[in-house]
């Protein structure tokens, strides 16, 4: 069983070129397998472009980097289904670069099972308040326990929303219906969903991701 994760997306919706999810048969030496398809070096932005990662059956499971996605293309554990017309050059060959590319052997993805925590929280509720619909910083918003802890609210994704204090202070120790406000929607865990509307909204300026993300 792996216990990673799917999802290369930071808090602030920001894919995250490092997040590695993928997993590299033969994966001996990847620090050496940038010099030995001599890739351009690291740090060049079009070699930190996202790419959408298919899993073998077409079904999206992450993103990653372009210079990530040309590793796994040139060990053949993936092949390109979308390319952009600019191209990278090796040491012998010139390649199209990816921006999407598709796992050749199936990869099983657990039941994701995030860890409950702010971050995480705010991050599903995309730091809207969850009572007055606005969107806020993270640093202007706060938990609330939707049924207060003090009337057996547990800490859990079900009871736990993003909160502007004032609503909060509003709200104070009582349940929605008694404070006379309504969620904006009902809280549920963090799923591959969730992970999936965020790959739409990393992807959304790259026209070749879109069919394989639903639009
Ligand atoms: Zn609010």
């Amino acid at each position: 069983m792996s216990a990673r994760r799917p999802e290369a997306v930071d808090p602030r919706g920001r894919y995250v070129p490092e997040a590695g999810n993928v997993p590299v048969p033969n994966a001996s030496g990847n620090v050496g397998a940038r010099h030995l398809h001599g890739l351009p070096p690291r740090r060049t932005s079009l070699m930190q472009e996202p790419v959408l990662v298919l899993n073998a059956t077409y079904e999206p499971i992450n993103v990653t980097a372009v210079r990530r996605a040309m590793v796994l293309l040139l060990k053949g554990v993936a092949q390109a289904e979308e390319v952009h017309n600019a191209e990278v050059h090796s040491s012998t060959h010139a390649h199209k670069v990816p921006s999407v590319i598709r796992l050749l052997a199936y990869r099983h993805i657990p039941q994701q099972s995030r860890a409950l925590s702010r971050k995480n929280i705010l991050l599903r509720d995309r730091n809207t308040c969850q009572f007055c619909g606005k969107v806020f910083p993270s640093s202007e918003l706060t938990l609330d326990h939707v049924l207060p802890r003090s009337r057996g609210g547990r800490s859990s994704w079900e009871n736990l929303v993003a909160c502007c204090y004032r609503c909060n202070n509003n709200k104070g120790d009582r349940t929605p219906e008694e404070a006379g406000l309504k969620l904006a929607r009902k809280p549920r865990p963090f799923t591959l969903h969730t992970s999936r509307q965020l790959m739409r909204l990393i992807g959304h300026r790259d026209e070749r991701w879109r069919k394989y993300l639903f639009y």
